[in-house]
């Protein structure tokens, strides 16, 4: 049997004709930066997010990179942020020419442990950047506590999280903005890249309107220097569309979870999850814990000790997974000016050498998903 980590022809097939009837609008109006598309797509997200205003832009890292810009953090700035997630988060800080501190992992859910962030607090903190990482929020009351006793502005990197909620409040909605991705590969995927901010700061939302239009109004005078980070019309109307199924989509995703939780808690191999304080030692499996409301499932996430010989053997047997991420942020040859050294952050460090994505996509059947879990079942009692 495949079971591949993610088969986006699958949902393609079951949205084909909508899809085609969108990009065909789009490419017969001939209108494809900007324009009515993605200020309908823009007003839709905003309401999806529980936010007031959103500004599409081409990625999420231009998202996070354009409100960076927009409060005008630079040379001599410090941003924390945590170093297990995607490499964007922290290459945007170092690209306007601010620092990244990083702070360890709560292991429970793999996002910033908010407990360590006021002792990386200085003079020169000036934001923070949550990433609500595999689908699941941060703990943003916490995040949110120790900004506003410092004055300082969050960012949150909701790349991996659209819809994800807690407390009725939305993955984005939380701190001053929220950056999402429409890389084909997250929840809600657009046909190449794209992306966009969310905000209830109507001015903040002009400013960064003029960022990705190369900081011009009226057209062709700059009073600021933006760049080109648009969002265009064939990407806002495949969106368009695919919004609509996101939460069917989204509660598909949420029952593979639970039927994985299911089928390794009859597997007999020895289960936990990881709020149990447990190691991989003592238990074979650690299953993702769900400590928000609504976790979305970008990924499902285990950890398992010999991580890359089981990720071999499912290879072999046709299931598809991946390493999210096997080099932390602060071991990364780029960032080795920031003088990190491994052992810093060691739970970051064991996450990135313990744990395995599964094929979560809506798609997944039943049998896929006894599949994978009799083939990780069978690698542990021949290898045992
Ligand atoms: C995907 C992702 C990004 C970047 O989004 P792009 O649209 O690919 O630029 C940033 N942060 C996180 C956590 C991501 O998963």
């Amino acid at each position: 049997m495949n079971v591949p980590l993610l088969d986006l022809k699958a949902q393609y097939r079951s949205i084909k004709a909508d899809v085609d009837a969108a990009v065909a609008e789009v490419m017969e109006s001939q209108h494809f930066i900007l324009g009515p598309k993605v200020e309908q797509c823009e007003k839709a997200i905003a309401r999806y997010c529980g936010c007031s205003h959103a500004v599409g832009v081409s990625s999420g890292t231009d998202a996070l990179l354009a409100c960076l810009m927009a409060e005008n953090i630079g040379p001599g700035d410090e941003i924390i942020t945590t170093p297990y997630t995607f490499f964007a988060t922290a290459g945007a800080i170092a690209r306007v020419g601010a620092t990244p501190v990083f702070i360890d992992i709560d292991p429970t859910t793999y996002n910033l442990d908010p407990s360590r962030i006021q002792s990386k607090v200085t003079h020169r903190t000036r934001a923070i950047i949550p990433v609500h990482l595999y689908g699941q929020m941060a703990d943003m009351d916490a995040v949110m506590w120790v900004a506003d006793k410092y004055d300082l502005v969050v960012i949150e990197d909701a790349a991996q999280a659209i819809g994800a909620e807690h407390k009725g409040r939305r993955a984005g909605g939380v701190g001053r903005y929220g950056c999402l991705s429409f890389f084909p590969s997250k929840n809600l995927g657009a046909a190449g890249d794209g992306g966009m901010v969310v905000t209830n700061d109507g001015q903040r939302a002009e400013h960064l309107r003029r960022l990705r239009a190369h900081g011009s109004k009226p057209k062709y005078n700059h009073t600021i220097v933006g760049g080109n980070f648009r969002l265009d019309a064939l990407q806002a109307a495949i969106i368009l569309v695919k919004l609509s199924h996101l939460d069917a989509w989204t509660a598909a995703r949420q029952g593979n979870a639970k039927r994985y939780d299911a089928l390794f808690a009859e597997s007999g191999l020895r289960v936990a999850d990881t709020s149990m304080c447990v190691t991989t030692s003592s238990s074979q499996v650690i299953l993702p814990h769900v400590a928000t409301d609504r976790h979305i499932f970008n990924q499902y996430v285990i950890r398992v000790s010999r991580r890359d010989q089981l990720k071999a053997a499912l290879d072999a047997k046709g299931v598809g997974t991946e390493v999210y991420y096997p080099v932390p942020l602060h071991l990364q040859e780029c960032f080795s000016y920031l003088g990190c050294k491994g052992g810093a952050f060691p739970e970051s460090e064991t996450a990135a050498e313990e744990t395995l994505a599964l094929p979560i996509y809506p798609e997944v059947t039943r049998l896929q998903a006894h599949y994978v879990v009799d083939c990780i079942r069978d690698f542990f009692s021949t290898s045992a």
